[in-house]
């Protein structure tokens, strides 16, 4: 299959952020020669209308088009998930859409959640949410970080809202501080916040959560304390999830 021309032609996959950076650095996810521009994070966890200047990054057609039916999976279980919890909650028209789209992936999701008396029981396919949560980590990675070591120890660790204590979701809330000024060449540097101590005048930087959209999407990067880089993210203020590469 090949890709479809794209304004501006190959040369010109500027055109579609003002991220230079990537350019030779190629797929973001297997470093073959980026041919296309990817949304992170992608589409598929968020909801009309999309917030206006979504991050991309580079990738190559294969990776670009490789997530999406583990994506599509991914973000639909987590919201019909999300409305077995909260008797308030209705999945959104998106998820409705696709499950009404494709019947195989609805059948799936039927059989993996289900009310019990008034108990919810589920059941997932981790591999798949695994690699979903690895590829949007690197994604926000690559975005925030020029240089991430991506032939990597990647760890991933995740939990589900209701299995989580407050201390625990405060604990993961917290925004890490930087006793150092960031690496400039980082987008995370580009955006700092400044908290100053008035009293001993010292300062300390810390990037802030980015909203992507309420309610359905936000992340942090920062770097951790083994001198690599964390990426968190929580999706439908349902899932949360931390990857840690060193
Ligand atoms: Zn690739």
């Amino acid at each position: 299959m090949e890709q479809r021309k794209r304004h501006g032609g190959n040369s010109g996959l500027g055109y579609y952020t003002s991220w230079e950076k990537g350019k030779g650095n190629g797929c973001i996810y297997c470093g073959n020669p980026a041919t296309t521009r990817e949304h992170v994070p992608s589409k598929a966890f968020l909801i009309e209308p999309f917030p206006e200047n979504l991050s991309t990054i580079p990738a190559c057609f294969e990776c670009n088009n490789g997530f999406s039916a583990d994506e599509n999976y991914v973000s639909c279980f987590l919201d019909v998930l999300k409305s077995f919890i909260y008797a308030d909650y209705s999945c959104n028209e998106s998820t409705k859409q696709r499950l009404l789209k494709d019947e195989k992936l609805k059948q799936l999701i039927d059989e993996q959640i289900k009310l019990v008396g008034k108990e919810v029981h589920f059941s997932y396919d981790e591999k798949r949410l695994l690699r979903i949560l690895e590829k949007l980590a690197v994604g926000h990675a690559g975005f925030e970080f020029d240089k991430v070591d991506f032939d990597r120890c990647v760890s991933i660790s995740y939990d589900f809202i209701f299995n989580l204590s407050d201390e625990q979701i405060s604990n993961f809330n917290i925004i890490p501080i930087h006793d150092t000024i960031v690496d400039i060449s980082s987008r995370v540097g580009n955006t700092p916040c400044i908290i100053q101590n008035i009293e001993t005048g010292e300062a300390y930087f810390f990037n802030a959560w980015n909203e992507v959209q309420e309610n359905q999407y936000r992340y942090q990067v920062y770097q951790n304390n083994q001198g690599g880089v964390s990426v968190k993210i929580v999706i439908y203020e349902l899932l949360y999830c931390c990857a840690d590469f060193m």
